[in-house]
Order: structure tokens, then C-alpha cells, then sequence
């Protein structure tokens, strides 16, 4: 038998990582006789009551499979088919969903709109809704904001105030793809609200697979109105499942006692480790400040051949060299230095295969 604890994490994905043990043990409690199916059991009564209470709020609150849906699905409930959606140009709704957003809703097109650092500028925003105003345009209806951002990047609170200004200056609603908020609450160390509904956000999609549930987002309207007939557009979407308790019950384990936030603090701390480690290496540049729980850094290409050589996973889908790093709530300190100590040992070794190798396959998220 390995031992488990001995695993090396990788710096591939967050949802590399396994599920923590607060999950776990809520999902085993959960695991007890019959309980009522189709999401009107206790688990997800409470595990929604607990939303409600992190956000101090009465919002509406839906539990599907992955983040893909939550998005795909609340953006569809936003607007009519012939309305369009506002990105920035590497969100995950546009880049990583394989045009869910728009197959769920019928036909809604994406818009990107650029800004530094994976946010959005507001001026974009403005720019996007004036370039057209005849009935030939697909007629902006929404925002959508990744908290935090797809490259580390994590907004704050004056950032979504300028972003809100403009969706009220244009009659737009306010999206937030939140597969990482946790991380983007540890690292701004705000109260949820105050990244959500008291900066206009109408709709929330709040990850929890990537902090240590094993799968099930939730989409969470602040906007209660938006949630109308929300539960029929979830069924038919195949994204209502029957033994709901099994999605609710790890929220429960993860939003007691602040778990999310501890597990997603430990993750971010585990980043500025690897960052404060990557940055003194005069060979290594940084791409993005690290705010979340990633590290963007390029590498000379050997190393990162001879990394993978070493067995280390991680993502390079930023141009050439470009590395992502990703930290999970269990990546230990021990995992760092041994990536950090590998890194250092190959960059005094003379490159014996200058060839990087095919770029992998993007994704993966
Ligand atoms: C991971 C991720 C999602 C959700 O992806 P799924 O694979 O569908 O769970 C959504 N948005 C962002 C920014 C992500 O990183």
C-alpha cells in the first residue's frame, strides 16, 4: 500500500487534488438511510442556509455538477437568445467551455472585451455596447467577471465598482464566474458581500471543486427575480441530480466553521511560497502577481522539459515558456521546496534537449 501522504502533489490544477477531509466526512454522514431525492432533503436545506449566512443574504441557491454548467446555465437565465454576453478575451466561458454558454442558452454569443492581467476593462465594456446599436448586433445583456481571474489575478472591491458603474450605465446584469472566489475572499480578506451583491452582482457561480469537494458548484442568485423556473432550466440541462444530498453534503462540511476559507488561504499562502522561491532565480521571470492560488512564471524551455522529465505536471499554455503553477488546499510546503529544489538543480545543468516539445494540450483549468 502507498503511502497517501507521501503522494507528491503536482502544480498542474487545483483539481488535480483529492477531496478534503471536512468533504469527506460531511459526504460519510450524509451516507446514512434514506433521505428524500431531487434536492428536498435536509443536506441541501442546510447547506443553502449556509450560503445564505457567508453572504448575509436571501439569495436563491442551486447545486449542479461542475462549473461549467453553473455558468453555462446562470448566463442563460440572464437574457434571451439574441442577447449577448461580455467577457474578457480568456475567460473560461469563452475560451474553456466548449460554447456551453451558448448551447444552453440558445443561441446567446460571447463578446470579449480585453484589460491587463485577465480583468476587464470597463471601457471595454462601454466600447463593446456603442460599436453597434442596430438590431444587427447581438444586444449586450451581461457581464461576466472571473473572481479570480484565469491568470491568478484577483479583483477588488474598487475594480467591481467600476465594473458595476458601467452595467448601470448600460442596463446590464452582473455575472460572476467565482470557480476560485474562495481564493479571491482569502487573498482580498473582504466579506463575501462585499465582492458580490453589495458591488451589483446579480448572479454568483461559487466553486467548490476546486477547494476540496469532489464535484458540485453552486450558482447563487443575489438577484432573486433571475432564479425564476432557474430549477426547470437545471433539469432539463441534466444538471438535477437525484441524490442531491451528495452535492450539498460537502458544502456543509466545507462552509462550516470557515473550512473554505482556511483550505483556500493555505492554497494562496502556498503560491506566495513558490513565488518568493521562483522570484529570487535571476532565470525565471514572473508573468502576473500572484494574488490567488497560482504562480504564472517562464522558464527557459529545457528546464521545463527536464521538469516533466523529473515528473513534475503543470500547464504551459502561455505562449512559449509560460508556466502555470497551480496550488491546491493540500499542496505542502514540502511540495514546493522539492519542485523548487529540482528547478534549481536542472537550471545550472547544461540543456541537453533544446527542444520543449509540443505544447500541450490547453486546458485544463
Ligand atoms: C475550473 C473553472 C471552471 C469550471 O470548470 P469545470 O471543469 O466545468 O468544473 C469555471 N471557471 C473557471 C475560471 C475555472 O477555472
Amino acid at each position: 500500500m502507498t503511502n497517501r501522504q507521501n503522494v507528491r502533489r503536482h502544480f498542474a490544477s487545483d483539481n488535480y487534488a483529492g477531496i478534503c477531509p471536512e468533504a469527506w466526512a460531511a459526504l460519510e454522514e450524509a451516507n446514512q438511510g434514506h433521505t428524500i431525492s431531487y434536492g428536498d432533503d435536509p443536506w441541501t436545506a442546510r447547506a443553502a442556509d449556509l450560503v445564505r449566512e457567508v453572504f448575509e443574504m436571501e439569495c436563491e441557491v442551486f447545486f449542479v455538477f461542475n462549473g461549467t454548467a453553473a455558468n453555462s446555465l446562470s448566463l442563460a437565465a440572464l437574457g434571451q437568445s439574441y442577447h449577448s454576453i461580455l467577457c474578457h478575451e480568456i475567460a473560461h466561458v469563452e475560451t474553456d467551455e466548449c460554447g456551453a454558454p451558448e448551447f444552453f442558452s440558445n443561441g446567446m454569443k460571447v463578446l470579449q472585451v480585453g484589460g491587463a492581467a485577465g480583468k476587464i476593462d470597463p471601457a471595454g465594456i462601454e466600447r463593446m455596447v456603442k460599436k453597434r446599436t442596430d438590431i444587427h448586433y447581438p444586444k449586450p445583456r451581461a457581464v461576466s467577471v472571473t473572481q479570480a481571474t484565469e491568470v491568478g489575478t484577483v479583483y477588488g472591491v474598487e475594480e467591481l465598482k467600476a465594473i458595476w458603474a458601467k452595467t448601470k450605465q448600460f442596463n446590464l446584469k452582473l455575472h460572476m464566474d467565482g470557480a476560485r472566489f474562495a481564493n479571491a475572499v482569502a487573498f482580498l480578506g473582504v466579506q463575501p458581500k462585499e465582492i458580490t451583491w453589495q458591488v451589483g452582482v446579480d448572479v454568483l457561480c461559487f466553486g467548490g471543486t476546486k477547494n476540496g469537494a469532489a464535484v458540485g458548484d453552486a450558482v447563487v442568485f443575489f438577484n432573486r427575480e433571475l432564479a425564476h423556473e432557474f430549477d426547470y432550466r437545471c433539469k432539463q440541462a441534466g444538471q438535477l441530480a437525484s441524490k442531491m444530498r451528495f452535492l450539498a453534503a460537502p458544502w456543509v462540511g466545507m462552509l462550516r466553521q470557515g473550512v473554505w476559507l482556511r483550505h483556500a488561504a493555505h492554497a494562496n499562502a502556498m503560491a506566495q511560497l513558490l513565488h518568493q522561491e521562483l522570484r529570487a532565480l535571476p532565470e525565471v521571470r514572473i508573468l502576473f502577481p500572484p494574488q490567488a492560488n497560482s504562480v504564472f512564471a517562464e522558464l527557459p524551455p529545457h528546464v521545463i522539459v527536464a521538469l516533466r522529465q523529473a515528473g513534475w505536471k503543470f500547464y504551459t499554455f502561455i505562449g512559449q515558456g509560460g508556466c502555470r503553477l497551480m496550488c491546491a488546499w493540500d499542496t505542502r510546503e514540502e511540495d514546493v521546496r522539492a519542485f523548487i529544489n529540482d528547478l534549481k538543480r536542472l537550471l545550472v545543468q547544461a540543456p541537453t534537449d533544446l527542444d520543449p516539445g509540443p505544447t500541450d494540450h490547453r486546458k485544463p483549468v
